[in-house]
């Protein structure tokens, strides 16, 4: 038995990535999970065939965060398969996990792009947890997922640094409005992590990336996926309001 069997998990941008690792770990310890993403539809279907195959259980969520009417697009879906699949809309798992870079210098950056960046990595998250609060029974996990460039300085990338700075304020502050439920809120900050980004193709790029974190390495989804259910699990109950290193190392300097 898994430890987690008999829970559900929301991991929002599960498609790819480190939200695609975090789900197939949840799904391995027996959550059943649901699978988000906005476009890449047969890449959330591989999620869950890949879940399934290994005797989990998971589903496909579509909603586009950062747009008029996300939240609610999003718990449809989720709702209509947790009652599906469980008769009920329990959610103890809630993985903010979906988001977007800026890239651009702070010369470039336009009023429009920096307002997406901030809806789809801070305002979303918020009322995601202000809506699955509604469907979360006592003892809950919230998890959401920062970077380690609110510690370390990139000149590309303010707004999107100023937005999981935003992000990592739900930890401190749901924490503590969230604990007569035993329910916990933690941030989890990854450093360079391979993604679909072609950039993670180029060997001498990926060289020098390495060179950030102590393990000489970049780090792989699955390896920031395994905390997050560290912090899904009961063994974590007393961390809460946290900020978690998922750095590999990257930011002890
Ligand atoms: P990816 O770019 O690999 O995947 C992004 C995921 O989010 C996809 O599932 C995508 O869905 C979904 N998504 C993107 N935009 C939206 C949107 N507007 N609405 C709904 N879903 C959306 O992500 P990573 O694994 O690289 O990053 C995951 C998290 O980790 C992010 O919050 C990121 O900021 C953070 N992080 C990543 C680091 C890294 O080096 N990779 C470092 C530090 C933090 P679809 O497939 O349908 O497009």
């Amino acid at each position: 038995m898994g430890t987690l069997t008999g829970k559900t998990a929301l991991v929002t941008g599960s498609s790819r990535g480190i939200g695609r690792a975090t789900a197939l770990r949840l799904a391995g310890e027996g959550a059943l999970v649901a699978v988000h993403y906005t476009s890449n539809q047969e890449a959330a279907d591989d999620v869950v065939r890949t879940i399934e195959k290994e005797g989990g259980r998971a589903f496909a969520v579509q909603a586009e965060l950062g747009v008029p009417g996300d939240v609610h697009e999003l718990f449809l879906g989720v709702e209509q398969g947790l009652k599906e699949r469980t008769g009920a809309t329990d959610l103890n798992i809630l993985v903010n996990n979906a988001g977007v870079m800026g890239g651009v210098s702070p010369e470039d950056t336009t009023p429009e792009l920096f307002d997406r960046v901030i809806a789809v990595n801070a305002k979303a998250p918020f009322f995601i947890i202000q809506r699955a609060l509604t469907i979360m029974p006592d003892g809950g996990r919230i998890i959401n997922i920062s970077t380690g460039l609110t510690k370390v300085a990139n000149p590309q990338e303010i707004a999107y640094a100023m937005s999981k700075g935003a992000v990592e304020m739900l930890a401190l502050h749901f924490a503590k409005h969230l604990g007569p439920r035993g329910i916990t809120v933690n941030s989890v900050a990854p450093g360079i992590t391979r993604n679909s980004n072609p950039v993670f193709d180029i060997p001498e790029v990926v060289e020098q990336m390495a060179q950030l974190s102590v393990f000489n390495r970049v780090g792989e989804p699955r390896d920031v996926g395994d905390i997050v259910a560290l912090l899904a699990s009961d063994d974590a109950r007393w961390i809460t309001g946290a900020f978690v290193d998922a750095s590999g190392g990257t930011l002890v300097g």
